[in-house]
């Protein structure tokens, strides 16, 4: 192959990072070790020294891991990702690299629950941090102060698929010297790549559609070479939130499944959503890829499919409906996981929201009578038929109690 030839996402993939090693494996090999045997003790010092490039211990590197980073790089238009123990150890190694005491952050108020508690106990070494709404992009720019470095965000917001400008924001945030991070958990690159639109580094849940099957935790952060291996790698080698070899074997594998899997989870998430829309019982339907969205010029120029999570409020539903309808059904999961192969069913007021307060809860949004679906890959009539028990569990209670 010449060595101009890059190919396309799809391809890059499956082939991306993977050199084949003298035993001549075809599919990648999983190095299951913690540390690595030196020719000579001047081949040792020259390693630690940081003379000559090598494997010294899996804290610093391992060859697994390695194939699933350069993957993911590819993938995401990055120079450099790193993979991390979990989605939280990617965005807790980003902080820890790049904020210091008197640092200000502006994160958006429609993130992963963890997430916010993360900024909050940042606050106990210094960082502050200002929560803003998602998709007002006045309220960035009016947040910002002297001290501001980052700005974090995820696009679409978990439960009600709320959008963040990604290019706009990144031009606020570089207009103030501040990066922007984006949490593409919910996309993958095969729909979204935020490096593409100004974006300073990408943060995934790889425990998420990465994986896809639920098996394993893991994360990843990408972007600049000198952000991530000059500013972001020293912490992680030191203080050890890595990626197995074993995990990072799991996902490097599901990276080859996942244009084909996303863009299932997304093709059956909109038939969903649009079935949904149509039901007597149901109030509205959240969903970026139809066009009843508040913002679905931006889902069209920013996104390449909706993705495979959607809510849906029920018309007049309190929390006893929205009990009745989880309970009914039987083929979803009941579990607050998401972009797996098995479609999931949630509440989130009561689970992934359930710390906030209520006022904080129904200010973002999250009303009682809210249902949260994660598409898997089942059968679309299937699951159809499933939301249909779930609909006539709260048609026999005979709505509000
Ligand atoms: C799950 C999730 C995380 C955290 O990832 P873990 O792997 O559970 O630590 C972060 N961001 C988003 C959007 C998530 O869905």
């Amino acid at each position: 192959m010449d060595k101009d030839w890059k190919g396309k996402p799809e391809t890059l993939a499956i082939h991306t990072g993977h050199r084949r090693t003298p035993e001549g494996e075809h599919s990648e090999p999983l190095f299951l070790t913690s540390s690595y045997v030196f020719q000579d003790a001047e081949q040792a010092a020259d390693r630690f020294a940081g003379r000559v490039e090598g494997n010294i211990y899996s804290r610093t590197g391992n060859p697994t891991v390695r194939i699933f980073e350069e993957r993911l790089a590819a993938l995401e238009g990055g120079e450099r990702a790193l993979g991390t123990a979990s989605g939280m150890a990617a965005i807790l190694s980003v902080c820890m690299g790049l904020l210091k005491a008197g640092d200000h952050v502006v994160v958006s108020q429609s993130v992963f629950g963890p997430s916010i508690a993360l900024f909050q106990m940042l606050a106990r070494f210094g960082v502050t941090t200002t929560f803003v709404r998602l998709d007002d992009n006045a309220a960035w720019e009016q947040a910002c102060t002297p001290c501001t470095r980052l700005f974090f965000l995820e696009t679409p917001s978990n439960p009600l698929g709320v959008l963040g400008d990604i290019a706009a924001l990144a031009a606020i945030a570089h207009r103030h010297e501040a990066l922007l991070v984006v949490d593409n958990t919910f996309c993958t690159p095969f729909l979204q790549q935020p490096l593409r639109l100004g974006a300073d580094l990408v943060v995934h849940s790889a425990t998420k559609y990465i994986d896809g099957q639920g098996r394993a935790l893991g994360g990843a952060i990408v972007g600049r070479e000198q952000l991530v291996t000059g500013e972001i790698f020293p912490f992680l080698r030191t203080a050890g939130p890595v990626m197995s070899p074993f995990n990072a074997w799991i996902f490097l594998k599901g990276l080859e499944t996942l244009a084909l899997r996303i863009r299932a989870h997304s093709e059956t998430a909109l038939a969903v959503a649009n079935w949904l829309a149509a039901q007597p019982l149901v109030e509205r339907v959240f969903y970026p890829y139809r066009p009843d969205h508040p913002q679905y010029a931006l889902a069209r120029a920013q996104q390449s499919a909706g993705g495979g999570v959607l809510s849906f409020a029920l018309k007049d539903g309190d929390m006893a409906c929205a009990f009745a309808f989880v309970n009914a059904c039987c083929l979803m999961s009941r579990t607050a996981n998401l972009g797996d192969t098995k479609s999931t069913i949630t509440h989130p007021a009561t689970t992934t929201h359930g710390r906030l307060s209520p006022e904080a809860r129904r200010a973002g949004g999250v009303e009682d009578g809210l249902i949260r679906l994660s598409i898997g890959l089942e059968d679309r009539a299937d699951l159809l038929y499933d939301l249909e028990r779930g609909f006539a569990a709260v048609a026999a209670r005979g709505g509000r109690s």
